[in-house]
């Protein structure tokens, strides 16, 4: 058993000790697409909608991934069992499209894929604090559907907001609002929830799409299309939501007060999304 837990096509260990073959292209050119989920009681959330997700990203980047989904459910398993107890972990798993000299054009067929994985605690943040965000332009490319390991624009929009004493960063593409550096970001207005609609713009986040079913469970209509700063601004309440942290409310955005006109409904969907988390990973 280890805290903090590394897996590399079938070998686990220590996460500080594993060490990956320098000529995995990950490592030159990003080529690879990953997820990331939390568990508790070692029970990965929503794997399924994860690994509907993997596949469909590895279909986009062409990568011939062939391992099975109950083979890769078992493997990444093996990185979760390995790992101390703890209430949460977070598990990240990534797949590349594998070991080969670099160069630009794919290798041969004679490369196979890498699945490689890790496994740490994980805190999940109160729902009850709520975040402040920074805004900035949305400077990525046009492939943000396909979950992939190029994060640099995210890297340093969420530095940004950090350095701002902020939690995220929300990106728009002149005025239309895309998403946040790692999260989806969503606003109820006269009581209909809002949210950009999955095109080649945004990454269709599962926590966006779990919010979408919980408002319509609860009789909240909802509208996938584009909405503005403008309306983000004056909107009843905004909500950011991610793997990692589910659904957050928004106080602020460029240190101006933003939302907090519709407690009720907005506590609600928490509520709902954390029921939802603690019921499909009860033992
Ligand atoms: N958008 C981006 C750019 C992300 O990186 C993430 C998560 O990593 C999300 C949205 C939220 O997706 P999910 O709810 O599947 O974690």
């Amino acid at each position: 058993m280890w805290k903090n837990v590394g897996y590399y096509n079938g070998e686990i260990g220590a996460l500080e000790e594993m060490k990956v073959p320098m000529n995995d292209r990950a490592l030159y050119f990003g080529d690879g697409i990953y997820e990331a989920t939390c568990a508790a009681n070692r029970i990965p959330f929503a794997i399924e909608d994860h690994l509907d997700r993997m596949y469909n990203s590895l279909r986009l980047l062409e990568i011939p991934f062939k391992m099975e989904r109950d083979q890769v459910k078992a493997e990444l398993q093996k990185a979760l069992d390995a790992a101390e107890d703890s209430p949460v972990h977070f598990l990240y798993w990534q797949v590349t499209r594998g070991v080969a000299p670099r160069n630009h054009i794919f290798p041969g067929d004679e490369v196979e894929p890498v699945l490689m994985a890790f496994v740490k605690p994980h805190t999940m943040k109160s729902m009850a604090k709520p975040y402040k965000l920074i805004s900035m332009e949305d400077i990525r490319f046009k492939l943000c559907n396909i979950k992939t390991l190029n994060l640099i624009p995210s890297v340093l929009a969420n530095q940004r907001a950090v350095e701002a004493g902020c939690d995220e960063a929300v990106l728009h593409r002149g005025s239309r609002v895309t998403e946040c550096a790692h999260s989806n970001i969503s606003i109820l207005k006269d009581g209909v929830l809002h949210t950009a609609p999955t095109d080649e713009l945004i990454l269709p986040g599962i926590t966006r799409k779990h919010l979408l079913a919980l408002a319509k469970e609860h009789g909240i209509p909802t509208v996938e299309e584009p909405f503005s700063m403008v309306e983000l601004m004056n909107a009843d309440e905004a909500i950011v939501t991610s793997s990692s942290a589910l659904c957050m409310r928004v106080e602020s955005i460029d240190h101006i007060p933003v939302g907090g006109k519709d407690p009720q409904r907005i506590q609600m969907l928490q509520d709902a999304y954390l029921e939802k988390f603690n019921r499909e990973t009860a033992k």
